[in-house]
């Protein structure tokens, strides 16, 4: 029988009452892993109502033992990373090595919530009036909603729920519907870590348990990673019932190459930054600027990328497995057509990608389009696939111009020897996350994941200072203490110093 996936609502692992369920396929080959439920209101609502009691206690916890609760998961979470890294390549499709990418960069977030007592520290100033001191203290807001996409399964929750509990709060999380497995495990393992019941809850769905979670006035932030339109959708909903939200969502990675940089260097970041995770990497690099002659250097990266391997998880010497679904199979391949059909020059192709023994799976191949144009759809659309846009430019100004006029603003890198160039770069573009000479500058939890633009809605960002921000209310308290000797004070308002 197939296995199916458990809510988590305060503390326990149940079935969901819940008669309608959706299949979580292999994308390898199309086999029925487990099923999931879309949860129901009353569910939610006990979710909810269990998620308000454990805040109530968690509140209060001190710091230390917060802390305590992270040290315990994030030594667990180490000790199956492997086991976690097989879940997650089994339903996603990653290749193990990058599914064990995906955990770690999640590990590390955990690690980083370890520290809550120092960054959560607020703010003190003596004398901000004669005897009159001024400090500032960070308490948490209560229950925090979680929705996550597809592609990162461990690292985006693990992005979300610790920093929140670790903040004081408690979390729903509401995981893809695509590839639940990997946050269950999750979820288990912060169980065993000794998490008290209640702290995290995750529900199971689609649309209706995501409007759930932007209605409910008991949840009072929302965290969301997914396409622009969902998150759109979520930044503005959740906004008018008065939530704090961040919404982080597609993008259109510019890389920018300069003639002086090293060649081979270049061509072996652009294969890997295109086509790692079958391009499904929100800080992909889907379009690549030549720049003057750089633009001769096409050979070398259309032979680079074509020694991709294309292979099911377990194949070590494949550099990309299959797409999520065959539905975005289907979309990967429809926009190589229109990009064909627009007069892009298509060096590479990936359509009709088979891989031995795995004939029903979602393969893509690694594809290649040179002489790409900005009102081409394969430029203006986040493929979200292996495919990489080569566009020609004559000068630096120029290819940053093009990357400001684009919607977008999640990451962006420069390939260059050149200072100057770089400085002018990383001071002019219009885009959040930059790198030099690196192609997919994914900031360490100890900063923030910090997209702009059409890629980001909110203020705060994730993890780092801002999650701790996000994830906090500040409360301001001004303090006199009076002798006994002191009179009345003033009626006027300020008194200045001449
Ligand atoms: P998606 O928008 O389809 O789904 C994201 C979440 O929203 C899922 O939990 C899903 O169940 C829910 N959802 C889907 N349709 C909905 C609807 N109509 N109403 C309410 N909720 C809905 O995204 P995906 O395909 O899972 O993930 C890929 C997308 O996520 C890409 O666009 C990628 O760029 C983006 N992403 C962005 C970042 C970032 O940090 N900016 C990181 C990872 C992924």
């Amino acid at each position: 029988m197939t296995t199916k996936i458990p809510n988590l609502i305060n503390g326990e692992f149940s079935q969901s009452k819940s008669t309608t369920f959706l299949d979580v396929l292999n994308p390898s080959t199309q086999e029925v892993l487990a099923q999931v439920p879309l949860t129901t209101l009353d569910e939610m609502n006990q979710a909810v109502e269990s998620a308000k009691q454990a805040f109530k206690l968690w509140s209060e916890v001190p710091v230390s033992d917060r802390a305590r609760l992270m040290l315990r998961y994030q030594e667990l979470l180490k000790k199956h990373q492997d086991e976690i890294a097989t879940i997650l390549a089994k339903e996603n499709g990653k290749t193990f090595a990058d599914a064990q990418g995906d955990v770690w960069r999640g590990i590390e977030v955990v690690e980083h919530a370890t520290g809550i007592a120092t960054l959560s520290m607020g703010e003190t100033v003596e004398n901000v009036a004669r005897s009159i001191d001024c400090h500032s203290i960070q308490q948490p807001i209560g229950v925090c909603g979680g929705i996550t996409p597809f592609n990162f399964p461990a690292m985006i929750p693990l992005w979300m729920f610790p920093m929140a509990i670790a903040c004081g709060n408690s979390f729903i999380l509401k995981p893809s519907e695509q590839d639940p497995m990997t946050p269950m495990r999750l979820a288990e393992l912060f169980m065993e870590a000794g998490a008290p019941k209640g702290l995290l809850n995750v529900i199971h769905g689609t649309k209706d348990q995501v409007n759930f979670i932007l209605d409910n006035p008991d949840i009072k932030t929302v965290s969301f990673v997914g396409s622009v339109p969902v998150a759109r959708h979520v930044y503005e909903r959740g906004s008018k019932n008065l939530k704090r939200v961040q919404a982080f969502a597609g993008a259109k990675n510019h890389m920018i190459v300069m003639p002086d940089a090293n060649k081979d260097q270049v061509v072996a970041n652009i294969t890997g930054a295109s086509c790692g995770a079958a391009g499904q990497r929100c800080m992909a690099i889907s379009v690549a600027v030549l720049v003057g002659d750089a633009q001769k250097w096409v050979p070398e990266i259309e032979a680079s990328i074509k020694t991709i391997k294309v292979g099911n998880w377990d194949d070590e010497s494949a550099g990309l497995g299959p797409l999520v679904s065959p539905e975005a199979k289907q979309r990967v391949e429809r926009l190589i057509g229109e990009g064909v059909d627009a007069g892009a020059k298509l060096l590479l192709d990936g359509r009709n990608h088979t891989v031995k023994g795995f004939e029903k799976g979602n393969f893509v191949g690694p594809t290649l389009f040179d002489k790409v144009t900005e009102e081409m759809s394969i430029y203006k659309e986040e493929i979200f696939g292996p495919v990489l846009c080569l566009v020609h430019a004559d000068s630096l100004d120029e290819a940053i111009a093009l990357i400001n006029r684009n919607p977008y603003g999640n990451g962006t890198s420069i390939f260059t020897q050149n200072g100057y160039a770089a400085r002018h770069f990383q001071h002019n573009i219009e885009v959040g996350q930059v790198g030099v000479n690196i192609p997919i500058p994914v900031p360490l939890p100890f900063f923030s994941f910090t997209g702009w633009r059409a890629s980001f809605y909110g203020d705060q960002h994730a993890y780092g200072k801002q999650a701790v921000r996000f994830y906090t209310r500040t409360k301001t308290i001004t303090t006199r203490w009076f002798a006994e000797e002191d009179k009345a004070f003033s009626p006027n308002m300020t008194i200045q110093l001449k």
